[in-house]
């Protein structure tokens, strides 16, 4: 993959912002195209390494933030409220639950949240890019060990 639509929609983003473009930015945005599960940036760190050691972890921290500017990227909460990262470009919208015993996540789309969404902004006259709900709680299989 090419991820040229990605790299497109960044480059405006970062024109947008008065920054530039450059290769370390561009670098970092395909390693973590390049992978489809949550992220927290010292994973992405760590996979940006293997391909340029010389980018710091900063400059991924700071990318990373920008992703998020440019909707590319969406911040989650996972257990122990863990920051990851994951893909917004292009993916639909879902949301986490989250067992607080061992950490499994379930991905699911819940209808209901984004036509109340989709009301909302009808009636302020918003544009929503994000919106976070935390669901955590206890999984089927950790409720069965616990009684
Ligand atoms: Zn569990
Ligand atoms: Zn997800």
């Amino acid at each position: 993959m090419d991820y040229k639509e990605e790299i497109k929609v960044f480059s405006s983003f970062l024109k947008r912002r008065g920054l530039k473009h450059t290769d370390q930015r561009e670098e970092i945005l395909k390693a973590f195209l390049s992978e489809e599960k949550h992220l927290t940036a010292d994973d992405l760190y760590l996979l940006v390494m293997k391909k340029n050691p010389a980018i710091g972890h900063a400059t991924v921290y700071r990318t990373l933030k920008l992703l998020c500017g440019a909707n590319l990227a969406s911040e989650i909460y996972l257990k122990d409220n863990r920051v990851c990262y994951e893909h917004k470009y292009g993916h639909r919208a879902h949301e986490h639950m989250v067992c607080v015993h061992c950490g499994k996540t379930i991905e699911l789309r819940i209808p209901e949240i984004e036509s109340l969404v989709k009301k909302v902004e009808k009636e302020h006259g918003f544009k929503l890019n994000d919106y976070a709900l935390k669901l955590s709680g206890i999984c089927a299989k950790c409720g069965k060990d616990t009684k």
